[in-house]
């Protein structure tokens, strides 16, 4: 039996950016085919390929289409407008190390990409009485998506990590939602207070519902404690580890599989 070839990735092209906020920036990628993406779909995660420094359009086009594939790596669609044909995505501005992070931070107007998917959202339905919300930068579009399509009555608690007290955004979470920024100067730096915090949060109420995402050394702990430590039921959960200190993503999914 042959495998059938996988499906070409879409071209679109950077129709604006902007640093939101000093280490997130925001790169708005539109094409036609955006119009047919289903609404509802923030949050959901795709595969972003990205072109070499200096790469002609021609070229990098060819290669998404014979090979050998471009380097990609995985974002989440922020804000879709199917009317606008555009997506937001927004990327942690990690410096020049990593090559998503360097070419968001390099691109201009009309420079092309690929993508792939999209994948699933993950919280498809909210019927929890409580909403356990945690997320370090690379998962602030998750969980701020996640933030803004639940009912306008839950109830929760949401811990967001970022790097420096002026990258917190505006986030249209729920009334009885309580935010908490926690500011950590040092990603590459292992840190608990997250972890810490949620740990010391009296027993849940009812039916719990997690978006939980970030640093994979994070995640594991935050795994331990909901899963194993609290007996919230796999199902009920998203837990996902989004990117791990020292390995590229290729070695952190690899890494996964392993793992899982
Ligand atoms: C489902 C899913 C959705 C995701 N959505 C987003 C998103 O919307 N926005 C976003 O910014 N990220 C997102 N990520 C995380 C992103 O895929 C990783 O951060 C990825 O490693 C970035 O690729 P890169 O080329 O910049 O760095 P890589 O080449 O993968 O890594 C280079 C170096 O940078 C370090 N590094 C990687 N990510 C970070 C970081 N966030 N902060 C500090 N150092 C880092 C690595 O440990 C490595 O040492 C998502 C991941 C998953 C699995």
């Amino acid at each position: 039996m042959t495998t059938p070839p996988k499906r070409t990735p879409r071209v679109m092209h950077v129709s604006a950016k902007s640093w939101i906020t000093p280490n997130m920036i925001r790169v708005t990628c539109t094409s036609d085919w955006m119009q047919g993406l289903e609404a509802g779909i923030e949050g959901a995660h795709f595969k972003l390929f990205i072109p070499e420094v200096g790469q002609a359009e021609d070229a990098f086009v060819n290669q998404l289409e014979v090979g050998p594939r471009p380097t990609v790596r995985t974002y989440t669609i922020r804000h879709l407008r199917p009317e606008l044909k555009e997506i937001d995505i927004d990327f942690v501005d990690h410096g020049d190390a990593g090559p998503a992070s360097a070419w968001a931070r390099r691109c201009v107007v009309g420079d092309v990409a690929g993508f792939a998917g999209p994948g699933p959202i993950k919280l498809k339905e909210f019927y929890a009485d409580t909403y356990v919300i945690a997320a370090d930068m690379s998962a602030l579009p998750v969980a701020a998506a996640t933030l803004e399509a639940m009912p306008r009555d839950a109830t929760g608690l949401a811990f967001l990590e970022i790097t420096s007290d002026d990258d917190r955004q505006e986030v249209d979470a729920p009334d009885g939602v309580a935010v908490h920024w926690i500011t950590h100067p040092d990603p590459h730096q292992p840190v608990t207070q997250c972890v810490d915090r949620i740990a010391s949060l009296p027993d849940f109420t009812g039916r719990v519902q997690t978006c939980i995402a970030g640093e994979s050394g994070m995640i594991k702990a935050l795994r331990a404690e909901i899963i194993n430590g609290r007996g919230v039921p796999k199902e009920d959960t998203y837990i996902s580890g989004y990117w791990k200190i020292g390995l590229i993503e290729d070695e952190h999914q690899a890494d996964k599989r392993a793992n899982s």
